[in-house]
Formats: structure tokens, sequence, C-alpha cells
């Protein structure tokens, strides 16, 4: 089984593209910021903040729309679209990232540079001369039937803008195939692209509760047995077998009720037809009953409505409803007997075909929670998905994020044989499946198939999983997923995995994360290394730091920065005057995440062999200010004065001490500037000084 994601719009992505006259894509950059916005901010406000962040975003023509907002617990997230005249710039996309206490904390941008655009010219063709005589040709030509059309404005490369047309067009044959055409409004073609299926009929549903026997996750996983064992636990081309009709659960579904009739649907999920071959008719029971041995067609559709339900469900107990509420239609029966499944949509709806080449795509919950996964990943972020040229992860990011999600789903119950991803579907004589359990390290492992460099990231995350559990590590992949962006690659990735910890749990599994993110290389930004602990003898100095590395745009400071010529050097040269703890921070500035690292310098004072007389050390430091006095007193001295008498001889303040340790600490923070002589004495040892103090 292959897993194929096919997306509609946005930026240069594969199949067919044909240029008449090149067509501009929106440029991709993301902004940290740490500007106040207020809390709960309307679309409004954050237009207008958007408006003056973004200036050349934006002009009295072409404004910032908003397309969609979804509150979470933890952060706002609010998507925007550039518009002319209430029409889309064809691939333009924002969405920004703002905390609950009102800071915006990231933007991700995909917008034109609007200052110099030439505004559209009254077309050449009307739109009745275009659609009658032009756009009814060229379909004719390409045996596809117009199903949709979606007016946009698109901009060339000589910024010109231009009314246009996103037509979507069905093949006459294969209801799976649809591509969408991007016309000019003059009939000019600009681009095309496959994004498959297209069907809008909702229904309206009578939930009711049925009892079903599913594989959960799959055959193999629950009995234990890997694939053939003894001659048995094998596909047989679909065919009932003791040992796999044994491993049939019973489970509850929600359904809904027809007159009678009991479908497997509701208002978010749907098992149907959709054209694509083999035509199968979705199952349906005249009792609430949905009891299928495995080569009835009708146990993939229970099998896969099932999972579908039950990871829905998870999800929104996470807090995640905005990822789970359009609603999905699945035919368990498609793709005209390839071993593959894909998640395709267009238009307002989603589809995931199931293939049944080797085993049936729709009998092994990994398939089911996999394709569902790109489902949540295109609902986070709409418009998002996309490679763009030859060297983007994003295919293989998204891949990576729905094996783990599927990982996650099986490993939670059952541990056996945990890491082959696809159980029952691959690791048999048809495909190999994928492994969640290698040791591949980001960048090098990176591959010309995206599956294999999926493994990369999904393989950190299960590592993730173990240390934190399923239900942590689900939330913090499920809450970056809205701050992916198109174009990604992994590091990137990896950055939002730690930012989604911040604004989910206050970054309380920051060290985890970037203990297994970093080790497999997927941070860019690595914690810098402040060096070892060690010890100086007063007044020496020494350089702090090893090996920190640094990214181009990355900012690093050293604090306390008194006793260091240079906080903002990577190695700067410390001269402490007591022991003290230094903190390195790199900050990543487009995310505004920080990597720290401590060393703690202990100062000694050095003194060889056992005081027997009075000595004042640090007066320099104590002249500036900046340290104590130190007064070394006789060993066993059982009690010790300090008498300051100002310049004239007339006595100031005396200062008692019982049993005072070797190296007397005097801070002379309430003493003003002056000079002073002082007199110490040690039981009956007594020495004067001359002492002074600038501030
Ligand atoms: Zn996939």
């Amino acid at each position: 089984m292959k897993t194929v994601f096919l997306y509609l719009l946005l930026f240069l992505a594969h199949t067919t593209v044909i240029w008449a006259q090149n067509l501009s894509f929106a440029s991709h950059n993301s902004h940290a910021s740490h500007d106040y916005i207020g809390i709960n901010p309307t679309p409004e406000t954050v237009a207008q903040y958007l408006s003056q962040k973004l200036p050349h975003t934006h002009n009295k023509h072409i404004i910032w729309t908003n397309t969609l907002v979804q509150h979470q617990s933890f952060a706002d997230y609010y998507t925007f679209e550039q518009q002319y005249e209430g029409q889309k710039l064809y691939s333009s996309h924002l969405k920004i990232t703002i905390d609950k206490k009102g800071y915006v904390v990231w933007i991700n941008d995909n917008s034109f540079a609007v200052n110099e655009v030439r505004l559209p010219a009254p077309a050449r063709l009307s739109t009745t001369e275009w659609d009658t005589e032009y756009l009814q040709d060229f379909l004719a030509q390409k045996k596809a039937i117009e199903k949709m059309r979606e007016k946009v404005c698109l901009l060339d490369d000589k910024q010109q803008l231009h009314f246009a047309y996103l037509i979507y067009a069905q093949d006459q044959h294969e209801v799976a195939n649809v591509t969408a055409y991007l016309f000019a409004e003059n009939g000019r073609l600009y681009h095309s692209q496959d994004v498959g299926h297209y069907n809008h009929c909702q229904q309206q549903s009578t939930a009711a509760l049925a009892t079903a026997m599913v594989f959960d996750p799959d055959p193999l996983t629950t009995a234990q047995k890997v694939y053939g064992q003894n001659n048995q636990y094998k596909d047989r081309n679909d065919q009932d077998a003791t040992e796999l009709n044994a491993q049939r659960h019973q489970v509850d579904i929600e359904v809904t009720e027809e007159n009678g009739i009991y479908w497997l649907k509701n208002d978010f999920i749907e098992i149907k037809e959709l054209g694509s071959e083999p035509n199968i008719a979705p199952v349906q029971s005249s009792i609430p009953n949905f009891d299928y041995l495995r080569s009835n067609d009708a146990f993939e559709d229970v099998n896969a409505y099932y999972h579908a339900n039950v990871v829905r469900n998870y999800v929104n107990s996470l807090g995640f409803e905005n990822m789970t509420n359009q609603k999905l239609f699945i035919d368990t029966h498609a793709l005209n007997g390839e071993d593959q499944s894909k998640y395709v949509f267009y238009g307002f709806d989603r589809h995931l075909y199931f293939g049944e080449g080797g085993v049936d795509d729709a009998e092994d919950a990994d398939v089911v929670v996999h394709e569902y996964g790109h489902y949540l990943s295109d609902l986070a972020c709409p418009g998002c998905n996309t490679d763009c040229g030859s060297n983007s992860e994003r295919s293989a990011l998204d891949e990576a994020l729905c094996d783990y999600l599927a990982t996650s789903y099986s490993r939670r119950n059952y541990d056996f044989n945990w890491e082959n991803m696809f159980s029952w579907d691959g690791h048999n004589e048809f495909w190999v499946g994928r492994n969640m359990d290698n040791e591949k390290h980001y960048p090098e492992d990176v591959a010309n198939s995206y599956y294999q460099t999926s493994e990369i990231f999904s393989a950190a995350m299960i590592d993730v999983w173990e240390v934190l559990g399923y239900e942590t590590t689900d939330k913090i992949l499920l809450g970056a997923l809205y701050n992916f962006t198109a174009c990604m690659n992994l590091a990137e990735a990896a950055e939002q995995i730690m930012l989604s910890d911040q604004l989910l749990y206050d970054g309380q599994h920051e060290a985890i994360l970037y203990q297994h993110l970093s080790g497999r290389g997927l941070l860019n930004y690595r914690r810098p290394n402040a060096g070892n602990d060690t010890t100086v003898c007063l007044g020496e100095s020494l350089t702090l730091g090893e090996s920190v590395i640094m990214p181009a745009d990355a900012e690093l400071f050293w604090s306390p920065g008194l006793t260091l010529n240079d906080s903002t050097a990577a190695y700067p040269i410390a001269n402490p005057d007591r022991t003290t703890e230094y903190i390195v921070t790199l900050r990543n500035p487009s995310t505004n995440l920080t990597y720290t690292d401590t060393v703690v310098v202990q100062v000694d004072y050095c003194l060889t062999s056992p005081v027997d007389t009075i000595q004042l050390l640090n007066t320099d430091r104590f002249l500036k200010g900046r340290g104590d006095l130190v007064v070394s007193l006789p060993t066993n001295t059982a009690q010790a004065t300090l008498s300051f008498y100002n310049i004239s001889g007339q006595l100031l303040r005396v200062f008692t001490y019982e049993n005072p340790s070797e190296y007397l600490m005097f801070n002379g923070d309430m003493m003003p500037a002056g000079v002073y002589i002082l007199q110490v004495k040690a039981d009956d040892v007594r020495r004067v000084f001359r002492v002074a103090k600038a501030r």
C-alpha cells in the first residue's frame, strides 16, 4: 500500500502544469512577534494589525480578509487571505497565532507584495464568450465535465492582476480524477492541478447505537502473530479464515437510522460509494447490528467507520473539535484494485478512498488512522500541506505525523510489533510497510522518497511518546498542526513542536522534547553549551562557552553581564569577584523560542597556608562598589571587630563578630563613598588600614 495525499490549490505542486504566461505564487515568510494585540481580538482588529505590520502586502484595493478563526484553550488562530474586490488572490494565505495573554506569537505568511500591483484591465473576452466558446471546447478536448467554479484573482509575474476562474472538471470515465484549471477571465490558462473527487451531498441524520465486529487494531497485533505464521494469518484474497475471523472484536458504534434501516453515517463521517471502481454499495442493516465476516465487503465499511469515529472522538476529547468538524466521506472499495489509499478534497467536502489490492486497506486501523491524520492536518491548517519545489519536505512531514498518530493509536493498547507501521496491510508479500523504530538522523537520512524521509520525524515523535505517553505527545503534535505551513521542512516543524508545548503546557516538556528532537538532528537551534563548572582564584579571568553552534539569524546573550567583557559574544571573558552562575541564552527570532545553558564559576581566595595575620582582600572591587571587602583573620579568632574612622580620626561605625570564619565578608553597601581608616581587631591582634570606596 502506498498512501497518497492530493491537495487542492496553492503554490507549485505536482502534476501537469501548463504555463501560458508566468503565474506569481505568494512568497513564504514567517515572523515571530511579541506584539500585544489584546485578548480575544476581533478579526477586524487583527486585520488592522496585519496591515500595519506588513504594509507592503496591503493597499487601498487589496485588503486582508479573515476566512477562519480557530479558538483553542491555549491559543487563537486567525486565517486570512488577500482579496481584491471580494476575490481571493490565488495562493495568498496568512495565519496568525495569538496566545491567551493577547500577544502575537507567530505569523505564517504566504502573501504578495502589492505596492506595485497593476489593477485588472477590462477582459478582452466577455464571460459568456469565454464560457460558451472557449471553455466548452477546452473541456470537450479533455473529455471532462465542469463540476464547480470559483472566482478568484491572480497575479502574473509582471505584477498585473487578472480576474480568473478556478474550474473543477471531472473525468468523464473516472469520477475520482478531478483537475482544477485556473483561467484568467481573458481565456488564458495559467495553471492546472489534479485534485481528486468531488461530491457535496449532505444528509440529515438520526443517531442510533449499534453493535459491530471489527479488527482492533488488526488481526496480527491482537493474535500476536506475524504475517503467514504457520501458513496462517494470510490475506488469501480477502477470503474467510477461522484464525482471522476469530480476531474480530465486538464494539459499539453510533450509526444513523432512516425508516427502519441503519446506515454507517453520522454528521461527520459517512461510508459511501463515491463512484471510484469497484462500485459496491455501502452496507445497510435492518437491525442495529453490523456483524460480518472479513470476506464480506461490509466488513471493510464497518472497520473503517469504527476506527475513524474512535479517532475523531479522541481528538475532540483532547480539545481539537475544529479539526474534525467537516464532513468526511469514506469509500472502502475504491481505486480500481490498487494497493493504496488516498485522502482527497476540493470544494467543501473531504474524501477517503481505500484500495483493495493486497490486504484490503480498510481492514487495518493503521491505514484508517493514517488517512484520517491527513484530514486532521488539512482542517487544522487549510492550504498548508503543499510542497514547494523539489527540496521541500512538507509531504514527508504529513506522512510522518499520520504514521505517528496511527502508531500511537495502536501501541497504546498493544506493544506487540508496534514498530510495524501498517502491521496488517504491509510487512507481507505485498509490500514492506514502514518502520517506526529506527535510528534515522536529520538531515543525512533525507531520501528521494518522502516516505523514507518521513521515518526520521515519526520515529523522533515515538521516542517522545515513550517518555511522555500517548495523550500528552498526541496533544503536543495536534496543537502544532495549526502552525504547520506550506513549504515547511522537518526542522521547522520540530520548532513548532517546541512552540506547541510552550502554548499548551508552558514549556513543561521542553527538556524531553529537546533531547529527542535535537538527538535526531531535527532542531536547527541547539542548546548552547556554557562549558563545565569550574573554580578560579579571585582576580583570575576565564573564557566562558564551548562549541556554541549558532544559526545565522540567532541571537545570543549571557547574563549576568556585569563581570563579562562582552555579554553578546559567543565566548566572553569573565572576571567574577564572587561565585557566579552564568546563563547563556540562544534565541530563535522567528519563533521567540529560547535555549539556555548555565555554568557555575566558583571563586576562591586561594591563600595557600593557614592565615595567622590580618589581611584585607578584594579592596579594588570594594572600591568600585562591585564586591565585598574580605578580611582574613587568624585561625580560631574568638571575636573580631571592624572599626571605621573618618580621615580626621572620628569613629563612625563598629561591627563585632563572634567566632568569625577565617574570611570575614564585609558588605559595604551601607557605607557612603569616601576614604576611611579601618581598624581590624582579632582577639589581641590589631592592624590598621586605609580603605576607599568610590561608590
Ligand atoms: Zn499518507
